[in-house]
């Protein structure tokens, strides 16, 4: 299964610039939420890896417990 999938429809969606459902033909921005405090997390790029970090919490949140939501894109 796809962790990238669209809420509407639950398809996989297509990576073209944005994330893409082409049963529904729309496209979705992927936003990372913080297991801890739901808000939106910052992503950082280090030495090739990439971390997400909560501004509210002030610290790094493991990936593997972050919730990913996808937001049409108007
Ligand atoms: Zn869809
Ligand atoms: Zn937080």
């Amino acid at each position: 299964m796809s962790e990238n999938t669209c809420p509407k429809c639950l398809n996989p969606l297509v990576w073209q610039a944005h994330y893409h459902c082409l049963p529904c033909n729309i496209e979705y921005q992927k936003r990372a939420l913080c297991p801890d405090c739901g808000s939106e997390m910052e992503k950082l790029q280090a030495c090739g890896a990439a971390n997400y970090f909560c501004p509210r919490c002030n610290e790094l949140k493991s990936k593997s417990r972050i919730r990913f939501d996808f937001i049409p894109i108007d």
